[in-house]
């Protein structure tokens, strides 16, 4: 177990009695891409919500640098450097790409939304250096409604990295995206996450991304995990074969 990374121990989530995760154990090293993988129902969601702190564990410890989550509200857990990625909104839709930036990065610099007027200036350059990294300096002036959806998932990513996250959680990050464009936002993470030296965990539905991006791989399956290592430790499991036997998706 590292210091500096996640450490999940024991975890467990009962929702009457639905054990949503059971027993789930793993380790997610600094700089690493992790994926979460397993059919619907398997318990995804419910394990990245206990790590956001928007659920509490039934039990078990999530340690991350040495610090207990588990206990902590969202927004302390954000302050520790856990990042996760959000839809742009409807009211954050009508700002352009480059403001919904500096909104980011002026709650991150914990100022005030009401300072507004003058946030134009505070932050842009900042700003402008993150829609660089997500290759989208060239659109800064745009309006986030009107954005093709690849597009905004480059701002939704840069808006996460605002908060200069050290674990970025992403559930689903290319849900609704052409296959083209999943590759190509996952390639994108995979660069930043080389280049800031942070740890990513993510979900995805496509095999192809997940064996393509990721370093490594749990599976679980109806809240247990049942194999992890490797893309291509993985992809010849006996179990996971048997899970994805005949479909292409989770
Ligand atoms: P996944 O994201 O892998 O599709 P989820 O974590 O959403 O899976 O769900 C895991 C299991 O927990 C499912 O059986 C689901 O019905 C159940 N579940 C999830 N959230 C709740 C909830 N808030 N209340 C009751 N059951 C839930
Ligand atoms: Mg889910």
């Amino acid at each position: 177990m590292t210091d500096m990374g996640l450490a999940v121990r024991s975890l467990e989530k009962s929702f009457g009695g639905v054990i949503a995760v059971n027993n789930l154990n793993f380790d997610l090293p600094v700089g690493q891409l992790l994926a979460l993988i397993g059919p619907n129902g398997a318990g995804k969601s419910t394990s990245f919500n206990i790590l956001n702190g928007q659920l509490k564990p039934t039990s078990g410890t999530v340690k991350f640098k040495g610090v207990e989550l588990v206990g902590l509200s969202p927004k302390e857990i954000w302050r520790h450097g856990v990042g996760r990625t959000f839809q742009i909104t409807a009211t954050y839709a009508s700002m352009t790409v480059c403001e919904n930036v500096q909104m980011a990065l002026l709650s991150y610099h914990r100022r005030l939304y009401s300072l507004l007027p003058i946030a134009a200036r505070l932050y842009r350059e900042e700003a402008l250096a993150l829609l660089e990294h997500v290759g989208m300096v060239d659109q800064e002036n745009r309006p986030c409604s009107v954005l093709a959806y690849g597009d905004l998932k480059r701002v939704e990513l840069a808006v996460a990295l605002a908060n200069n996250p050290t674990l970025l959680l992403m559930d689903e990050p290319t849900a609704g995206m052409a296959p083209k464009e999943r590759i190509e936002l996952m390639a994108l993470t995979n660069k930043i996450v080389n280049e800031r030296g942070i740890s990513v965990l993510f979900t995805e539905h496509d095999m192809d991304v997940v064996f393509t991006h990721a370093d490594r791989i749990i599976v679980l399956d109806r809240g247990t995990l049942v194999a992890e290592g490797t893309p291509e430790e993985v992809r010849n499991d006996e179990h996971v074969r048997r899970i994805y036997l005949g479909s292409h998706h989770a």
